[in-house]
């Protein structure tokens, strides 16, 4: 793939489309932002190599804060025709139930989400099913020539083509690693009869800082029982194998608490595995593209604020942003910036990153300011355990039924 000034732009063959802004990349925020977009009367083109999003092992859980966004993105309707809601949670801590809440999180597997808000484009967006061979931008035109000869150009462009690097690349910005290698995501279905489990979901809390765990938790998506542990290992390390070759022995020495809750549960599928950096970009600050989503920063999934980074980006762009770039002439880097410098953005990205770094360091620093942490933290927890039992022994036993 090439990059060219406007200015050397060749003459365009037949198979040109002018929009008003092209989206490269139809993940999750590419196809929300066109949807948002073209709603709004706004004239776009998506671009993806693929027609329909291929099944892989990415974010499968999400909170009521992103069920909130997704209203606001007028996308309620259609994330809930998708995702699985849950309202029971447990959470074991020290190997015990700590806390139990209600309230709503919704679980899913990627691609129906994907392919669930594709369904949902306006029919005057088209999904260009395509590779860009060659991107050129500047203050005004922005301009994709596709590998069939093909020609976009708009007056915006945005890249959300989540970790891939070539359209990147060929504008020339950057990956900065803030965080190599940072934490493994596991997912597997367990045997478990989803209507006996219900609607809860259930997160244990890792046991000993030696086992490098965040937590594992568990949770239904449709008919199917699944799990995703996040751990702090790479993918080299023997550790990760050996749960592969024998995930139900390794959870039962790790957390037999889990047996307790899910009786006699088998793990019913291969152990999958995704290793994931925390990045940012460098670089991005130029005329007439922005960056979206996973594009401008990766976040650990443990956190599970991917989506809420994702629903933020195109909220604040679709919402403010793009309708006032679109309202005067030109696209120069100085109106762009608006969004990089948006408070809601920075907070959005700030949080997920810092969270990212904090759980890391919270549960496998072995330094003394760590271990102090840590032990004023469980201390907290244990006082709140020991003050629930002493309420709970304190109450009236309740009447037998007769
Ligand atoms: C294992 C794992 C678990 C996760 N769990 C959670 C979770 O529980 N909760 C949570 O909130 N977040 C989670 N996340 C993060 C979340 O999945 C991402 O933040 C989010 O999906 C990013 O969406 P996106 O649209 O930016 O990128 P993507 O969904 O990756 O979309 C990128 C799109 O760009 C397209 N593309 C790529 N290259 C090109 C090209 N050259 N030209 C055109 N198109 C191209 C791709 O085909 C794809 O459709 C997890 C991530 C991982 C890896």
């Amino acid at each position: 793939m090439s990059t060219t000034g406007n200015s050397e732009a060749p003459a365009a063959p037949p198979g040109r489309t002018e929009v008003e802004v092209a989206i490269v990349g139809a993940g999750l925020a590419g196809t929300v932002l066109a949807i948002t977009l073209a709603r709004a009367g706004r004239k776009v083109a998506l671009i993806d190599p693929h027609r329909v999003h291929h099944d892989e092992f990415r974010a499968e859980k999400t909170r009521a804060e992103q069920m909130g966004l997704f209203e606001k993105l007028g996308l309620g309707s259609v994330f809930r025709s998708i995702s699985t809601p849950m309202t029971d949670l447990h959470i074991f801590r020290f190997g015990q139930l700590f806390e139990r809440k209600q309230t709503f999180e919704y679980a899913f597997s990627y691609a129906p989400l994907v392919n669930g808000m594709r369904a949902a484009l306006p029919p005057e967006v088209l999904l260009t099913v395509g590779k860009v061979a060659e991107v050129s931008t500047g203050p005004d035109r922005q301009r994709l020539v596709l590998t069939d000869g093909s020609v976009i150009d708009a007056r915006l462009l945005v890249v959300a083509t989540g970790y891939s690097e070539a359209v990147r690349r060929a504008i020339g910005v950057e990956r900065i690693e803030e965080s190599k290698a940072h934490s493994l995501t596991m997912g597997f279905d367990l045997a478990i009869s989803p209507q006996e489990f219900g609607l809860q979901s259930l997160t244990f809390y890792g046991r000993r800082i030696a086992d490098r765990i965040a937590f594992l938790t568990i949770f239904r998506i449709g008919e199917r029982l699944r799990a995703n542990m996040f751990v702090y290992r790479t993918v080299a390390d023997p550790w990760v194998r050996a749960f592969r070759e024998n995930p139900q022995q390794m959870l039962l020495d790790l957390m037999p608490e889990i047996a307790e809750r899910c009786g006699n549960f088998a793990v019913a599928s291969e152990v999958e595995v995704r290793q994931v950096s925390l990045t940012t970009t460098q670089g991005h600050r130029r005329d007439g593209v922005v960056f979206i989503g996973d594009a401008f920063v990766t976040t650990c999934p443990a956190q599970g604020d991917g989506i809420h980074r994702v629903l933020t980006d195109v909220e604040c762009l679709s919402s403010t942003h793009i309708p006032a770039w679109l309202a005067t002439p030109g696209m120069v880097a100085d109106k762009i910036c608006a969004f990089y410098d948006d408070p809601i953005k920075i907070a959005a990205d700030t949080r997920a990153l810092r969270a990212s770094i904090y759980a890391k360091r919270i549960t496998t620093e072995t330094g003394l300011e760590w271990r102090l942490r840590r032990l004023r933290n469980n201390t907290a927890r244990q006082l709140m355990v020991f003050g629930r039992r002493f309420r709970e022994a304190g109450k009236p036993a309740e009447p037998r039924a007769a």
